[in-house]
């Protein structure tokens, strides 16, 4: 009987800055977001201070401070690679029709077998080896089950490992657990749920399913039959994305339309890029572009523009192109813009390409942007790129205790003395 396992890297982005400062363990650190506004990663020791999770940083700026918190602005191309080093240990581990990657710092399993904790526990240990970072891995019967045991793993198991497939301790946890800590039900089916007196896990899996899904519907049925212990979700081996978003917020307020091209045209190359990673074409793109919402002092602009290609794309010159037209059209003068950003969507595999009538996909984009992309893996991000991107990055967001990036750049390898 096979059993579903989820492994969590722990406080992943705070690992992550560990491995390459060891002296840090056992100290609290904090990971701010983008333009280091908000806390988004806080290691044990942070979390017992009380610094809580999506926290403005000025906020806690004294308590930071006076406690000696390590802090860091969010370094992605590190936390990317070690994510990347993660999943590669674990392939070396469970065969790959079984790994599920799910986010950046966790991935789904199917174990089989006689001794699935002890293997687990293997798993966690060899990924600490390996990479440096810590992992808690709940198992159980279902993926939805297995995501719970997660959450005990974190907090009380020995080893990181969390075995949840008894009937008692599942019980006893899912007793304990609010629905609105149940992988998958939202704010707003919590609400519903506790309007319905369905408290805690174990009332929802008690719960009548037929009643359920007439009041809730199909997909919260199947979380029930999940608690249950029956496998309604299985491992799902290429999860690609039906749309991607690249977005951010400048460092500083820009009012020029040529600065304002330049990030676009990252944003775009960088999505192109993810769409190239995941085998696809996209056949819609749409840019926005806007002020600070939160200026009240100054003028408020927010713009949107759609454009629909006559074949699927992932030729990152033509999606410039556009995007700059696109651009055109929406931009305004005498406006503060504070963030831009691009969405390509229709997504489709490259394996089922639809034929038009009158165009036709030129074959030798789709082998030049291959060529860049290894270019750009080999030699580093962005060694090769489109002219309309810009060299300065005027732009940027402000990152001004960004760690080096030990993994992903010759200049940046940790020196041993
Ligand atoms: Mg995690």
């Amino acid at each position: 009987m096979h059993a579903f396992g989820l492994i969590d890297c722990n406080n992943f982005y705070a690992s992550c800055e560990r491995v390459f400062q060891p002296k840090l363990k056992n100290s609290p650190v904090v990971v701010l977001s983008n333009n280091d506004g908000c806390i988004i990663a806080r290691s044990e020791e942070a979390k017992s201070l009380g610094i809580p999770m999506g926290a403005p940083y000025y906020k806690y700026k004294d308590c930071i401070e006076k406690n000696h918190v390590n802090i860091f602005s969010s370094n992605y191309e590190l936390y990317g690679d070690m994510s990347e080093r993660v999943m590669d240990s674990i392939r070396l581990m469970v065969e790959k029709n079984n790994i599920e990657v799910y986010s950046i710092d966790e991935a789904f399993i199917k174990l089989s077998g006689d001794n699935i904790s002890e293997y687990a526990k293997k798993i966690s240990s060899n990924i600490m080896q390996w990479t440096g970072i810590p992992t808690s891995i709940g198992i159980s019967n279902t993926k939805t089950l297995s995501k719970i045991a997660n959450h005990v793993a974190k907090k009380i198991a020995e080893e990181n490992v969390f075995d949840m497939r008894d009937e008692k301790i599942k019980e006893k946890v899912m007793k304990k657990l609010p629905v609105n800590k149940i992988w998958g039900i939202s704010t707003g089916w919590s609400e519903k749920l506790r309007n319905l007196d369905i408290h805690t896990a174990l009332e929802l899996r008690d719960a009548d399913s037929n009643f359920i899904r007439k009041k809730l519907g199909v997909v919260v049925e199947r979380i029930v039959l999940e608690l249950r212990g029956i496998s309604c979700l299985d491992i799902e081996k290429y999860k690609n994305k039906k749309s991607i978003i690249v977005s951010k917020s400048f460092g500083t307020l820009i009012t020029d339309i040529n600065l304002l091209e330049q990030a676009l045209s990252n944003h775009v190359a960088r999505a192109c890029e993810k769409l190239r990673i995941q085998n696809s074409k996209a056949k819609s793109i749409s840019i926005f572009i806007q002020t600070n919402k939160f200026r009240k002092d100054l003028p408020q602009y927010k713009a949107s523009k759609h454009h629909i290609l006559e074949l699927p794309s992932s030729d990152t010159g033509k999606l410039i192109k556009i995007s700059k037209n696109l651009l055109n059209i929406i931009f305004k003068n005498n406006y503060l813009y504070s963030k831009c950003g691009v969405t390509l969507q229709d997504i489709s595999s490259n394996n089922y390409e639809q034929k038009h009538m009158f165009e036709k996909n030129d074959p030798i984009i789709d082998t030049l942007m291959k060529r860049v992309d290894s270019l750009n893996s080999y030699l580093g991000k962005n060694s090769v790129f489109h002219a309309s991107q810009g060299t300065t990055k005027e732009w940027k967001m402000k990152r001004k205790n960004l760690s080096p990036c030990y993994t992903t750049n010759w200049k940046s390898l940790p020196l041993v003395r």
